[in-house]
């Protein structure tokens, strides 16, 4: 019996929710295949506990979260938690968790859905992932500047980080055994560190030769994102394209309450769904809980491949290929998609659905 640590942090608005559901559906499908045990622990990260204390991740959180083998989140901020400048609280959480424990890659896997329509006309099945660069960039933060009459901030793309993302990417695209290739998102054509980007890129091609490296710039590939997404596997970016390409691709594949997402380094890992804490729909009991079933389905896969424990990994496929089922039938579906059950209607019909 494996016995994993999981620090949850369910967060703010509909988090708490969409967690539940999600733990749920995991301690289900964990009874179901036996071999493989979860110690929860829940711990506060969120933007009320820093409106009432001015501190949205305590210290106690950050370290557990370190000890911990996986965290599993649920959404953090809300609209009217801001530092007087105007960047929102969830970065205080968000972007230190990633900074701490150095979670340098963002897999946002963009996948349509049997019986789920998508806003593009072909209909054709969408199935690649981004992983997208997470800690440095144009989103690292520290080189902002701003005077009277000029801001700048400054994109940073290291050699280090670049290839570390790169190979992530490789190894991905080698596992999945679909079209092997990795395309490289940049605008090398303009602007210069994109072009070190793409260099250090195709460095990490030549080790892997059974993987076709693509080259597309950022503003093409909007368009294929929406004219010929069939064209990718695994696709690796800068931190800023992948934020907004990754919004893109969930928006062609059915919506925010569909998108699952990781943070992953090599030692530590942490999941999440896409969306925000939705304090419009809080507290209803309405909230779409796959996201998060979808994230915690990922977690226990990239668990299973951490500590080479292949029943945590039969769990994850468990786990995902009952919220497919689910979908396909299409009886139960919140009213984001369509539907009218609730939450906890969703949850016990995915639970219904595992093997
Ligand atoms: P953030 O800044 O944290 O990304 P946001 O302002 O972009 O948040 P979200 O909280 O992601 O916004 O949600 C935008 C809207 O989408 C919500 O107001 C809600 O109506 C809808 N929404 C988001 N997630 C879900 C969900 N899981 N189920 C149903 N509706 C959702
Ligand atoms: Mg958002």
């Amino acid at each position: 019996m494996s016995t994993y640590t999981i620090v949850a942090l369910p967060g703010d608005g509909i988090g708490p929710e969409v967690t539940e559901s999600a733990l749920a559906v995991t301690r289900a499908a964990l009874a179901a295949h036996g071999g493989v045990d979860l110690e929860v622990d829940e711990h506060e990260a969120s933007a009320q506990l820093w409106q009432r204390t001015g501190v949205a991740l305590p210290d106690e959180t950050l370290e557990a979260s370190r000890e911990a083998h996986a965290i599993l989140m649920g959404a953090i901020g809300l609209p009217e938690a801001r530092h007087p400048d105007g960047r929102e609280v969830n970065g205080d959480v968000i972007l230190k968790l990633r900074f701490e424990l150095d979670l340098y890659a963002g897999i946002r896997p963009i996948r349509s859905f049997p019986g789920v329509a998508t806003p593009l006309a072909s209909g054709e099945p969408i199935d690649y992932v981004i992983v997208r660069e997470n800690i440095e960039g144009l989103l690292a933060s520290n080189g902002t500047n701003i005077r009277e009459e000029v801001a700048s901030d400054t994109l940073i793309v290291t050699r280090t980080g670049t290839r570390k993302v790169s190979e992530m990417a490789y190894r991905l695209a080698e596992r999945r055994a679909g079209k092997r290739t990795v395309a490289c998102v940049d605008k090398s054509n303009a602007i210069a560190a994109y072009a070190f980007f793409r260099r250090v890129f195709d460095e990490v091609a030549a080790g892997h030769p059974e993987v076709r490296p693509d080259y597309v710039y950022v503003d093409a590939m909007t368009a294929y994102q929406v004219l010929n997404p069939q064209r990718f596997d695994v696709v690796v970016t800068e931190n800023l394209f992948g934020d907004i390409i990754s919004d893109l691709g969930a928006a062609t594949v059915g919506g925010l309450g569909l998108a699952a997402s990781g943070d992953v380094g090599d030692d530590h890992g942490m999941f999440q769904p896409s969306h925000g804490s939705a304090p419009d729909i809080a507290g209803r009991g309405t909230a779409n809980p796959i996201a998060t079933i979808l994230s915690a389905g990922m977690m226990m896969d990239w668990l299973g491949r951490q500590h080479d424990d292949d029943a945590a990994v039969e769990i994850g496929r468990n786990i995902d290929q009952a919220v497919v089922k689910v979908l396909a039938d299409g009886s139960v579906r919140t009213p984001d998609l369509g539907g009218s059950a609730s939450s906890a209607e969703v949850t016990a019909a995915v639970i219904a659905a595992l093997d």
